[in-house]
């Protein structure tokens, strides 16, 4: 996977300039605080976290009477890592386990997430991280709306040496889901990492159908992970998104694409705040290897830099 801090470091990011370039003022006043606050609601922060985190850095500053500019740096780099929360389990899950039948189980990953946010393309950047870690995997090319996308999928698969199960096109996305699980059983796989449908002008219907995909593959055993694809250029609009997609489905992890895309990496903070789900993977390009695990400190200090 691609180093974070130096991919990030290379992608525009106008949020730390721009607050150390603040920070570093004669005078800290009202203004300057304000525009510290645009700042961070430009970079897509979200607003509570925004409040929260400029309060926190005034009061901070109040109280140890905090001025230079090394310092302020400091203080807001601990206050960026204290809303990203240090101390959660970042790992995609991969732990299998035991089906109803006593037979061994690979672990289930379903990826979920509107059509055009990546997920076709972070389902295949997963299995490839995954059998370079030495995990033998299994995908489930349950998206049976788009032929395009299990054909994409297929291609992944094949490039990595994964077997792709696939449906008939139009076919029951729940019962491809269900094969592909079936399949890694069969070939004592390690991973089954199933790519689902995300059209989003029939909301209550996809909604309805990723309940029902993850109930059919749950007859096998619970799914270890539900990861969210969520695009990082949609800002806002992605937090909406999420938090329906969050509803139905018990979203155990996020995928953050096209970082690379975008100078609103605030957009991190939010989702990670306003959904109270690990981001664990950042999407920072198109290419097989473009995808990191998201670690926090490496994410903050890419963006002060
Ligand atoms: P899906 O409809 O959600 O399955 O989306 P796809 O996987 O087909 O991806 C949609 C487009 O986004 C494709 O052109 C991908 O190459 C592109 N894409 C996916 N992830 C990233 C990323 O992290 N960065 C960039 N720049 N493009 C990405």
């Amino acid at each position: 996977m691609v180093r974070l801090r130096a991919r990030l470091a290379r992608s525009q990011n106008s949020l730390g300039r721009g607050l150390l370039t603040l920070l570093a003022r004669e005078r800290l006043d009202e203004d300057t605080w304000e525009e510290i606050e645009e700042i961070l609601l430009t970079a897509d922060v979200g607003p509570a976290p925004t409040v929260e985190l400029v309060e926190r850095l005034r009061e901070r500053v109040r109280v140890l009477g905090t001025r230079s500019p090394e310092e302020l740096r400091a203080l807001l780099r601990e206050e960026l890592l204290a809303q990203l929360g240090t101390d959660l389990d970042r790992e995609v899950r991969t732990e299998g386990g035991v089906s109803p039948e006593g037979e061994e189980r690979p672990a289930v990953i379903l990826v979920v997430g509107v059509n055009g946010t990546g997920k076709t393309t972070t389902t295949g950047k997963l299995a490839r991280v995954l059998v370079a870690e030495g995990h033998s995997v299994v995908l489930g090319a349950a998206d049976t709306f788009r032929a395009a996308a299990a054909d994409q999928l297929q291609t992944w698969g094949e490039r990595v040496g994964a077997r792709t199960v696939r449906g008939p096109e139009g076919g029951d996305p729940a019962s491809v889901a269900f094969d592909a699980v079936k399949e890694g059983i069969t070939q004592g796989a390690d991973v089954v990492l199933v790519d689902t449908a995300g059209r989003l002008h029939t909301k209550s219907g996809l909604m309805d159908e990723l309940g029902k995909v993850k109930r059919v593959v749950e007859k096998h055993g619970p799914v270890g992970e539900v990861l969210l694809v969520l695009d990082a250029t949609t800002g806002q609009n992605g937090l909406t998104q999420a938090k329906v997609f969050a509803q139905v489905v018990d979203v155990t992890g996020i995928a953050l694409t096209k970082l690379d895309g975008t100078a609103k990496g605030g957009i991190v903070v939010a989702v990670q705040r306003e959904l109270g789900v690990p981001v664990k993977l950042v999407g920072l390009g198109e290419g097989a290897d473009d995808l990191a695990p998201f670690d926090p400190e490496a994410f903050v200090d890419a963006l002060l830099a």
